[in-house]
């Protein structure tokens, strides 16, 4: 089979590999499109390591099953389906606690285990979902990331009437404010790079303006840096709830009396919780979530794709319907 992989840090090809086998709690999946977003760069910049190369990468994927593990039940080939690509243990404290963001025994797709750009992939069964039949395929590969702000938005119990603020409008950034304005909430954001901004102007979100009175009952951190969650904690309103979901590492400036005084929550909101933020998802999946697709690529286009990708606004993806032909 065909598959992409990463050979040396910034340099990806397509390359010919056995087709997986499967075990009899596993599904073999024929993969249809694959999303990439800021992990996948990271993978591809080297800065995220990777046990070996080459690497096949991605980890947003959709697909249909080709191939069904003895013990499985109530599956069907062909059946299209959406995997969430972080495999849980069960077992450890926090899985059996219900939060298996925090599994002790993690296993990321595409960062641990070969990723689904691939004509193949193998994924268990409790991890791989039916896909909504309404959805198209382009909407179906935003529906991972997406629950990464289904999840956000549950864990800081967000609801219709809450004034809601976006720090960074990135790939995850674009689809919360994506989500919020779907949802009919009202949604602001701060973004300082200008295509970007537009972007999420035209997705129906309104831009804060520095040095307005403006503040915030909910507020997600999308761009990992100091000045984001210092921006957090200074537009928060009495009582708010923060979802920390950028990965940052500078130190930021903010002071206790903030947080005390206005009584705040901040959370770090770890992508989604096995099975109820995928469930969710897939049972409310709304339309419209392509809106914010700026790049479809096929595997011969990906040292472009994976190059231009910092510098594209919104989401770029893999169609790969047209490999093995
Ligand atoms: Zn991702
Ligand atoms: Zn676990």
């Amino acid at each position: 089979m065909k598959a992409l992989a990463l050979t040396a840090p910034g340099t990806v090809n397509v390359i010919e590999t056995e087709i997986p086998t499967f075990g009899s709690n596993e599904l073999l999946i024929k993969m249809l499109g694959v999303g990439i977003c800021g992990s996948d760069l990271s993978v591809f910049e080297g800065h995220r390591k990777v046990p070996s190369y080459p690497w096949i990468m991605g980890h947003e994927g959709v697909g249909e099953i080709a191939g069904i593990g003895e013990d499985v039940k109530g599956r069907v080939i062909g059946e299209k389906v959406v995997i969430e690509p972080n495999y849980c243990c069960f077992n450890c404290p926090p899985c059996r606690a219900g939060v298996t963001s925090g599994c002790l025994n993690r296993v990321i797709v595409g960062m641990e285990v070969p990723g689904l750009l691939s004509e193949y992939a193998v994924v268990p069964d409790p991890f791989a979902w039916k896909a909504p039949d309404y959805l198209s395929l382009e909407e179906l590969v935003c529906l991972e990331p997406l629950t990464v702000g289904v999840a956000a938005m549950r864990r800081t119990n967000t609801e219709l009437d809450h004034r809601c603020l976006v720090i960074g409008a990135g790939s995850t950034g674009l689809m919360l404010i994506n989500l919020l304005s779907i949802k009919g909430i009202e949604v602001s954001f701060v973004e300082p790079h200008a295509e970007r901004s537009e972007l999420a102007e035209s997705i129906g979100a309104h831009k804060h303006l520095p040095g307005s009175m403006e503040s915030f009952d909910r507020i997600f951190e999308t761009s990992g840096t100091a000045v984001g969650f210092e921006t957090a904690i200074s537009l928060s309103a009495p009582g708010a709830k923060i979802a920390v979901i950028g990965l940052g590492t500078e130190p930021a400036n903010v002071i206790s009396t903030d947080i005390v005084r206005r009584r705040l929550s901040i959370v770090g909101s770890m992508i989604y919780d096995h099975p109820q933020d995928f469930s969710s998802t897939i049972s409310d999946a709304p339309k419209g979530l392509s809106r914010i697709i700026q790049g479809k690529y096929t595997l011969s286009e990906a040292q472009k794709a994976f190059e231009s990708a910092p510098l594209v606004p919104g989401k770029s993806w893999f169609s790969l319907s047209d490999l093995g032909e």
